[in-house]
């Protein structure tokens, strides 16, 4: 079209004419190569060429020039088109011959019918970059001063387009980095409009939430959220700080939510709002973290406190108690209350040292150090060991049994902690063994592992509570919680030292009819199996 235009009288100011359209259009565009696709095939019409290219100054690339799109010239030959890119064809000083050499040798090695050249920069802000190239397949035509003249006001235009396409294109490049860091973020990521809508929601909030993003995106953040405070009212929208306008410093909300999927968390959110002029909301970028564990870990803490002030004390005022009775000036005791009270005394003392003893060892574990002392010894005879000791204090409302086979081999544990574990179990079937009963001790061996038991008659543990009861400081909430006295460790403990032994222990009970506590622990003859082997 544009070459037919050139043979017309008035071309000039047709030409002027269509260039602006022109112009327009590709300023309108915002894809950097649609861009230059639309400035070269406008380019070679204009000037009535047979093939054109672009090559822009590469950023990235140190500023080098790389062909980014042509016509005419199929992409394959590129490469062989470098000696043109490296001339200085632009430069008016540049001697022709140097030029039609040039030219020549490049269109030998691509095979392609380029005879005239015609280079334009691209100019920007006074920055160069790129350059129009434009080509003619046959001598008789030269380029007049016209052409170029008409051509360079068209490639000021261009690079307009050009630099605006490639700028967007930088912003889009750098949205999607920012895009990814928001997907990418550990915590959960969500950004909301002027009306607390959500408009961005990563995928840690559809973890946290349960919700899809497609179904988050443009619900108000109360509803999908749906903080609530301690005593399970909403926080949102009512008493949300971000109500209160943009002029709070990043504030902070706390609280359970409940998941899509039932899951009950508890997440803290930071909102960094955003002002608009006149100090309006914008919106605000929140920050959702899950801090349900560390919630817990206060939680224990808390409780882990009370504990030991509660439990810690008895047994000193019950010392404290029974000595200054007993060292009183004005009373004199017969022999028998003297050793009563002494005898409870070191009862007290020895329950206070076991106590502390289990803190030492939670406080341990909790920083991930136990070691076992590894010994090969008999189980049944530590387990009678545990129950005598057991029998002294209260054989009048208990049996107590020991169920082994007379050939269980050796165990290899360490003695000390599983005669804690042991202690542990029987002294726990007798507190909750109200009404007595019998008490037993057995195990056998199955394969390479002994399977211990120990078991009651006493108030049994409800299904529910049958996991938790190995947690940490969890007692079960009954009307012996009050009466007997207890940390919660036991059990804990109990598993911990179990697992470390690579064994397990688990529960089996009826509410009413008593429990039996089961375990694992390694057989000696495994090692004496591996030794054999060798
Ligand atoms: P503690 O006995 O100091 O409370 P444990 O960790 O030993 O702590 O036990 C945790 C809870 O499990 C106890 O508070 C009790 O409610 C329950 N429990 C443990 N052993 C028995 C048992 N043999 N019979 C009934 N309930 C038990």
């Amino acid at each position: 079209m544009f070459s037919q235009m050139l043979e017309l009288p008035d071309h000039r100011l047709r030409l002027r004419e269509n260039l602006l359209q022109i112009s327009r259009a590709i300023t309108a565009q915002l894809d950097l190569i649609s861009v230059l696709n639309l400035v070269i095939n406008v380019s070679v019409e204009m000037l009535a060429g047979t093939s054109g290219l672009i090559a822009l100054y590469e950023e990235e690339d140190n500023d080098e020039l790389r062909i980014r799109t042509s016509v005419g010239i199929p992409p394959e030959a590129w490469p062989a088109l470098a000696p043109l890119l490296e001339l200085p064809l632009i430069d008016p000083d540049t001697p022709r011959e140097v030029e039609e050499r040039i030219l020549r040798e490049v269109a030998a090695s691509t095979g392609l019918r380029l005879r005239q050249v015609v280079a334009l920069p691209l100019t920007f802000h006074n920055r160069p970059i790129g350059i129009i190239y434009v080509f003619r397949a046959a001598l008789n035509v030269a380029f007049s001063t016209d052409d170029v003249r008409v051509l360079q006001a068209f490639a000021d235009q261009a690079a307009i387009a050009v630099s605006n396409a490639r700028l967007y294109q930088g912003v889009l490049r750098e949205k999607q980095r920012l895009d990814a860091i928001i997907e990418q973020s550990a915590d959960g990521v969500m950004i909301l409009d002027n009306r607390w809508r959500i408009t961005t929601f990563n995928k840690a909030m559809e973890t946290l939430t349960g919700w899809p993003r497609n179904e988050a995106i443009g619900r108000p953040c109360a509803e999908v959220l749906g903080i609530r405070n301690m005593q399970d009212t909403p926080i949102c929208p009512r008493d949300c700080p971000l109500q209160r306008g943009p002029h709070m410093q990043n504030p902070v909300v706390e609280g359970r939510i409940t998941s899509r999927d039932g899951r009950e968390r508890y997440i803290q959110s930071r909102y960094a709002p955003q002002e608009g002029p006149g100090q309006t909301f914008q919106g605000a970028i929140a920050n959702v973290r899950d801090i349900t564990d560390q919630k817990r870990e206060e939680e224990l803490q808390n409780t882990f406190v009370s504990v030991i002030s509660h439990e810690l004390k008895t047994p000193v005022s019950i010392i404290k108690g029974y000595a200054g009775t007993l060292r009183r000036e004005d009373a004199t005791w017969s022999e028998e209350t003297l050793r009563e009270g002494l005898r409870v005394i070191e009862e007290e003392a020895d329950r206070l040292a076991r106590q502390i003893q289990d803190l030492l060892d939670v406080s341990r574990l909790q920083t991930g150090w136990i070691r076992l002392e590894l010994t090969d010894w008999s189980l049944p005879m530590l387990a009678q060991e545990v129950l005598r000791s057991f029998a002294a204090q209260t054989s009048d409302r208990f049996a107590f049994e020991l169920r082994f086979p007379d050939d269980l081999p050796p165990i290899r544990a360490d003695y000390e902690r599983v005669r804690m574990v042991l202690t542990n179990l029987v002294g726990n079937a007798v507190k909750y063994s109200p009404d007595g009963g019998t008490i037993r001790i057995g195990g056998r061996a199955e394969g390479d592992i002994a399977i211990i038991y120990v078991s009651d008659q006493g108030i049994g543990i409800a299904p529910e509570e049958q996991e938790r009861i190995f947690e940490r400081f969890y007692r079960v909430d009954n009307r012996l919680r009050r009466t007997t006295q207890g940390t919660g460790l036991g059990l804990y403990l109990a598993k911990v030292i179990i697992k470390a032994h690579g064994g397990n222990i688990s529960v089996s009970s009826q509410v009413g009819r008593g429990s039996r506590f089961v375990f694992t622990l390694p057989l000696a003859r495994r090692q004496i199996t591996v030794s054999d082997e060798k």
